[in-house]
């Protein structure tokens, strides 16, 4: 779906190697959000996918920018899915294992209702799956249909699409 503008948006990712750990290659977006173009071609492109979504849910916290300007674009509401601690409660959390410890996902457990809404969940990279997995399990969990899943880039060798099963996942970049 990106098109022409794969390569300059592939280009401008800053890569780091053995961040925020050893043996890990970050991703880093900064530069493409920063780059008008790249950022409205990243932000058409996910549009595109989610048509029919009448709500975006954005992971903390990459995943707000691009939530927040596809919301817009398509004329969705935008729903921050956030690490553990942010937000008042009651709550409603999805813990998930990382490579040492765990983490915790957040929406609020009242003042939306998402039973019927149709949700696509957007996040900047998908690496092990784990965070897009407790995100769409946590919404389906509070009433929605996750009608599909987005990323800027895919690490493919580490096999996150599988964690998000029964999705469609769609990855404007793959590595
Ligand atoms: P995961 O749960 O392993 O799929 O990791 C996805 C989340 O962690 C996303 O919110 C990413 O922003 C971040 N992340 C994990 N690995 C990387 C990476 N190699 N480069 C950039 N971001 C990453």
């Amino acid at each position: 779906p990106l098109a022409t503008a794969s390569a300059d948006v592939a280009r401008l990712i800053r890569w780091a190697d053995d961040f925020p750990e050893p043996g890990v290659r970050f991703a880093d977006l900064t530069p493409v959000f920063a780059d008008a173009d790249a950022f409205r071609d990243v932000i058409d492109a996910l549009v595109s996918v989610g048509a029919g979504a009448d709500l975006i849910a954005g992971i903390d916290a990459r995943g707000f920018l691009l939530g927040a300007g596809v919301a817009r674009s398509l004329g969705a509401g935008v729903l921050a899915v956030r690490k553990a601690g942010k937000l008042p409660p009651p709550v409603l959390g999805r813990s998930y294992d990382l490579e040492y410890g765990t983490a915790t996902l957040e929406i609020p457990a009242d003042g939306i209702d998402l039973h019927g809404r149709r949700v696509l969940v957007i996040d900047d990279v998908l690496a092990t799956g784990g965070t897009l997995g407790a995100a769409t399990e946590l919404l389906e969990a509070a009433g929605a249909t996750v009608v599909g899943v987005a990323v800027v880039l895919e690490i493919t060798a580490l096999g996150g699409r599988a964690r998000v099963a029964g999705h469609p996942v769609t990855s404007l970049l793959t590595i």
